[in-house]
């Protein structure tokens, strides 16, 4: 894939790069190895003065990298100013609390004395998705640079000027050379550096076909990975929920990035008793969107990332509908230049059909009618994706019942699946393995050392 900016607005060429000769990887590789010897020494104060320094910038430049993120990708420009505050605030978490979530704990063994260390494992490869490209890099970045890891991040070939512009928010903060490079690499070459001793650890988020590919890459080499990768989130609305209320966050749910979220609401799965009232509103919420540029404030509806996605979600649709599925609204392209796919709602929608297991990443909403809350499981529980899911009703005990039979990683009650720094992230199933975010997070690359002191006459 080549590294450029296309703007999806019009599909125009903005700006190419080049890919970096394995050279130049070789190089960075080196860079970062040679820093993580000294980063690794380093107190945890002065980490976070530096993490912190990146917060600040972040906030301080936050329309112009907005600006960035809606050219590359199409992100109503509203909602890209709602990234970068919120990876700022991730970063500034990371190096607030990192120290308390990686100091030794105590253990108490039966003979002697223990503890636990967390020492950093050294470099780590990041592959990251365009869908946030701030985010996804914070998550990834700031909580491995507080563990005293450095890395290198290939991101998506659509964002290069994100990509640029993360990397000199950290050498503007200061950061030492190395501590955190971009490399321009495609997808279909990044998997060959992964064999390289100097990398320690891989990390993807991504599609489960580049998640393999990398996983693969990793597991020949014996090295730890996490996967976060797609999903397909079931927003189940049960007959005691505030149907207004629901039908507020589903449109939310569905719509946030024009629908291209991993844990975006995707299944709507709704029990009968108010299953047309619920599509009813959902509809006319969903109806007569304001078209238009994602930079102009007053757009509801902006692009898709590029117009191989909007290519690809117009497909899925189509061949659902041939194989039976019914279009309540939209259903096709819009017919403007432009990487831009009608707000759509699909009834009727049965196994073996593409909107069934397939994961639809924009403005297309599943919907399924069930008998009742047992159903209602059922449905959700049968997809091969095991992300998020939400469910929604007024009884708050058996929301939590709900939750607890739903296989994904995350379940939310009254509110779609979202993020935000102090809480992990990460599926199961296709979705992945792992997690970002939290004390859990931090963890994955640490080396959680035993240290054991024993009397000399402690039992063999
Ligand atoms: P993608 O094609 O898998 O791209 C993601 C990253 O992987 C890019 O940097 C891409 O590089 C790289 N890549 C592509 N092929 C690769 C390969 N064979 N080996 C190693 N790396 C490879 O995914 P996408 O379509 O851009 O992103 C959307 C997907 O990401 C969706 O499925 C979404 O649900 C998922 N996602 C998951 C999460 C989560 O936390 N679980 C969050 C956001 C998105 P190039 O751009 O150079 O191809």
């Amino acid at each position: 894939m080549a590294i450029q900016t296309i703007n999806p607005f019009n599909n125009q060429v903005v700006k190419t790069f080049q890919e970096m000769s394995e050279e130049a990887v070789d190089s960075a590789i080196a860079r970062a190895e040679k820093t993580f010897e000294s980063w690794k020494r380093i107190s945890y104060q002065e980490r976070a003065t530096i993490l912190h320094k990146v917060a600040a910038l972040m906030r301080s430049k936050s329309t112009q990298l907005a600006e960035l993120i809606t050219l590359e990708m199409g992100k109503l420009i509203a909602q890209s100013k709602g990234e970068i505050a919120l990876s700022a605030d991730i970063i500034d978490y990371y190096a607030t609390n990192g120290a308390t979530f990686l100091a030794n704990k105590q253990l108490d063994p039966q003979y002697g004395e223990a503890y636990i260390t967390s020492s950093p494992i050294g470099v780590l490869l990041g592959v990251e998705p365009w869908n946030f490209p701030f985010y996804q890099v914070a998550r990834f970045a700031a909580p491995n640079i507080m563990a005293g890891n450095v890395v290198l991040v290939k991101h998506a070939s659509n964002v290069p000027q994100c990509a640029v512009a993360i990397e000199e928010l950290f050498t503007e903060a200061g950061a030492p050379e190395g501590l955190y490079t971009n490399l321009f690499v495609s997808g279909n070459n990044v998997s060959a550096y992964i064999a390289d001793p100097r990398i320690k650890g891989v990390s993807l988020t991504g599609s489960e076909k580049a998640g393999a590919s990398l996983a693969a890459a990793a597991g020949r080499s014996l090295k730890k990975s996490v996967l976060e990768l797609g999903g397909s989130d079931a927003f189940i609305v049960l007959e005691d929920a505030d149907i207004d209320q629901a039908v507020e966050w589903g449109v939310i749910g569905r719509m946030n990035n024009t629908g291209q979220c991993c844990v975006a609401a995707k299944r709507f799965i709704v029990v009968e008793a108010v299953a047309e009232e619920f599509l009813t509103k959902f509809k006319a919420k969903l109806t007569g969107l304001k078209v238009g540029d994602p930079m102009d404030e007053s757009t509801e509806l902006g692009p898709l990332s590029s117009e191989n996605a909007a290519v690809q979600l117009a497909d899925q649709v189509q061949r659902s509908v041939y194989a039976g599925a019914r279009v309540v609204l939209g259903g096709k392209r819009i017919d403007r230049p432009g990487a831009f796919m009608e707000t759509t709602i699909l009834t009727d929608i049965k196994p073996g059909m593409p909107a069934y297991y397939e994961e639809l990443f924009g403005p297309v909403a599943s919907f399924y009618t069930v008998k009742d809350e047992q159903e209602a499981v059922k449905l959700a529980n049968d997809s091969p994706f095991g992300l998020g899911g939400s469910v929604f009703t007024s009884d708050k005990n058996r929301g939590k019942n709900v939750a607890s039979q739903i296989d994904t990683g995350m379940v939310f009650i009254n509110h779609p699946t979202w993020t935000q720094p102090d809480l992990p992230f990460g599926g199961t199933k296709i979705s992945g393995y792992g997690r970002e975010l939290s004390s859990l997070g931090i963890e994955e690359f640490v080396n959680k050392k035993l240290i054991r002191f024993s009397e000399y006459t402690d039992p063999f």
